[in-house]
């Protein structure tokens, strides 16, 4: 019996590409895990009928510890998104994006080591929503307009923004425990609360009633728009911040950007009972296929994965071999070839980049 069962989703686009870089990695490290390959997504769509069959659930229900490649959300129709949903199904209610550089990543940066949480469950997220010209948003009208609240246009489509007292304490919770655990100082509540006085007031009511559970730590809280601009500027006055589902989608990019883009920027889902580790980025269908993805957001988040497991040795292994591999700057993937150089022209492919990182380890 291997020492660790794993359920791998490989996913769209270059999903099974990066993830068999992945894997390769992983292996070479030595650590004893039984792999157990699912598929989900569009390609599953006409077997199964959905993008998410069933018996996906229950493997990653049994290992409690799943690593995938992105999945392919159709925009606007078609179904909803399967990571959201496997989010919601395993109650994943943090998802965790440390932003750290790496030499030769060929950001604008330098020495960026900063940490997203970002609540994972609720928000603009939910999925709650109404067409225009529904009797949902009729009645939602009447509904404002009793409240003495400003009416909204008739022909509007309307989403919803639920954020609980529970959602809130639970993740500002965890950026703190996580601060802890990982040494860090300091902790800031991202949100918008000097507009929506409610549920981002509510937010940072809970953020600071936690806060103050945890002297060790620093906190501090700030608008969303002013966290852009600072990240921007002086991204290294932050240390972990912790956000409501939107906004830490978005800052997660940005972060993501600091670093020397998506191809870097590695991700974790975690819930009571179960994780499921993923990259920042998604399934990139305008490279797919052509061998030229950048396999280390991948590479790094299955180094989350195997901390996760106990395996701090193998994860420190792979990090110093990726670190070193971007150092020396000669098998690099196209994206960070170009960043260094202006130009992708001797840049090696997603294998040989891995290949590469094997060798250093
Ligand atoms: P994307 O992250 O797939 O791509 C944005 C840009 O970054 C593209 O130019 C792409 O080529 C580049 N890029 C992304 N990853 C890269 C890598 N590893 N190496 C080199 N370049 C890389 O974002 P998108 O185009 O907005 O989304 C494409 C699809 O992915 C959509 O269907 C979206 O819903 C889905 N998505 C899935 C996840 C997930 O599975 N968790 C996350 C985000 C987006």
């Amino acid at each position: 019996m291997a020492k660790h069962d794993v359920v791998l989703i490989p996913g769209d686009g270059i999903g099974p590409e990066i993830t068999s870089a992945m894997r390769r990695v992983v292996e070479a490290t030595g650590v004893d895990i039984a792999w157990n390959v699912q598929h989900a997504g569009a390609g599953v769509m006409g077997e199964y009928g959905t993008p998410l069959p069933q018996h996906v659930l229950d493997a990653v229900a049994a290992t409690k510890v799943a690593i995938k490649g992105p999945i392919t959300t159709p925009v606007g129709t078609g179904f909803r998104s399967v990571n959201v949903a496997l989010r919601k199904h395993f109650d994943l209610y943090a998802c965790v994006r440390p932003c750290l550089s790496q030499p030769g990543d060929g950001s604008r940066y330098r020495d960026i080591d900063l940490v997203i949480v970002r609540e994972n469950t609720e928000d603009l997220y939910a999925g709650i929503e109404f067409g225009e010209g529904t009797p949902q948003v009729a009645e939602l009208a009447e509904l404002v307009k009793n409240s003495g609240q400003a009416p909204f246009r008739a022909d509007s489509a309307i989403s919803v923004k639920p954020i609980s007292v529970t959602g809130s304490r639970r993740i500002v919770e965890y950026a703190f425990e996580y601060a802890r655990r990982c040494g860090r100082k300091k902790v800031t509540a991202v949100h918008k609360a000097n507009i929506m006085k409610e549920t981002d007031g509510m937010y940072l009511r809970i953020a600071r009633e936690v806060a103050a559970g945890y002297p060790d730590i620093e906190f501090n809280d700030k608008i969303v728009d002013a966290t852009c601009m600072g990240l921007v500027q002086n991204p290294r006055d932050f240390d972990v911040l912790v956000l409501p589902n939107l906004y830490g989608d978005i800052v997660s990019d940005l972060g993501a950007g600091l670093v020397g883009g998506l191809g870097m920027a590695p991700g974790a889902n975690i819930g009571s009972d179960v994780a499921i580790f993923e990259p920042t980025h998604g399934s990139a269908p305008d490279i797919a296929g052509k061998d030229i993805a950048n396999p280390t957001a991948e590479i790094l988040t299955a180094c989350m994965m195997l901390e996760h497991l106990g395996e701090q040795e193998a994860a420190a292994r792979i990090r110093d071999a990726v670190r070193v591999t971007l150092a020396a700057g000669e098998q690099v993937t196209g994206d960070v070839r170009r960043s260094q150089t202006g130009s992708a022209e001797g840049a090696v492919g997603t294998q040989a980049f891995a290949d590469a990182v094997i060798a250093n380890l």
